[in-house]
């Protein structure tokens, strides 16, 4: 891989990265299609990363449909596949060396999964180091993760750009996740209403609700209507720091929630901006 990074650069051509954990669906897809619209080659990645789960986390049975994934891609017309093995990418394990970036993880998926976002931090930064390509992309489905990459990026001085793709969608609103193929056809169901409730809460703050604590409330309220769904957090945060708004008048915002449903966690987010956008 760092031999064919080495070959685009001399070329003079440019490289777009899609890092991904495999299960491949069309949110992948989107941030392939783009990569491809604004590179000359493209290499996606696949490695579940063991680092970013949780000793009770679902690495062992997170899905890996390589099969699938390695057709999807050709279809796609990607230029590589990176599937290293764990040895490769840790090639000392337990890993001694970590990256961690602070503040940003404070809050979110940051407290409700502790070391996730360092583990995270540290396979984006080798797989960089690796590739080391003009453009990589990340989904905002994971906009906390997104934040974290950026800053990672900017203060480790990485020669890369970090594109922000927008969230893909089922027809119910949906987010597309590898996660949602756990649901039962029943939870798959009730699993469009989380889109819903953070619409409804859009249209709160286009009607000119600025109050933070109202508007979080009423994100709480609408979750709670779901059947099954387990709030794991449900806030308003500031869309640069992530700090959450506890109170008050707030201007621009992001919603950011993660939801059990049965067994499954998914997470979601949505902005609050004047101008109304859905993404
Ligand atoms: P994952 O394989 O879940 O680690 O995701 C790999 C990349 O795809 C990450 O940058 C995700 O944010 C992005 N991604 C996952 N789901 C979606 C989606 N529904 N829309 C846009 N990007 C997504």
């Amino acid at each position: 891989m760092r031999r064919y990074g080495e070959e685009v650069r001399r070329k003079g051509e440019t490289l777009g990265f899609v890092p991904t954990m495999g299960a491949l669906h069309k949110g992948h897809g989107e941030l392939i299609g783009r990569a491809k619209r604004e590179n000359n080659r493209v290499v996606v990645s696949i490695f579940v990363n063991p680092t970013q789960f949780g000793p009770s986390e679902d690495y062992d049975r997170y899905p890996r449909t390589w099969e699938e994934d390695y057709a999807y891609l050709n279809s796609l017309g990607v230029d590589a596949v990176f599937a290293p093995p764990v040895e490769e990418v840790y090639p000392v394990y337990p890993p001694r060396v970590f990256v961690e970036v602070e503040s940003l993880t404070q809050h979110f998926c940051g407290k409700s999964r502790p070391g996730h976002f360092r583990g995270v931090a540290t396979v984006v930064t080798k797989l960089l180091n690796i590739l080391l390509p003009h453009r990589a992309y990340f989904g905002e489905k994971d906009y906390q993760q997104w934040k974290v990459v950026s800053a990672l990026v900017q203060e480790l001085l990485l020669p890369v750009e970090i594109v922000p793709v927008p969230t893909v969608r089922e027809e119910d609103g949906l987010a597309c996740s590898s996660r949602n193929r756990y649901l039962s056809p029943q939870e798959r169901k009730e699993a469009g209403k989380i889109f819903q409730a953070m619409v409804k809460v859009q249209d709160l703050f286009q009607k000119g609700e600025r109050r933070a604590e109202i508007l979080r409330s009423k994100l709480r309220r609408e979750l709670k209507k779901i059947p099954g769904v387990k709030v794991d957090y449900a806030e308003i945060a500031d869309p640069h720091t992530l700090l959450p708004i506890k109170k008050g008048e707030m201007g621009e915002g992001r919603i950011l929630l993660a939801v059990y449903l049965g067994g499954t966690r998914l997470i979601d987010n949505l902005p609050l901006t004047l101008r109304k956008e859905v993404v």
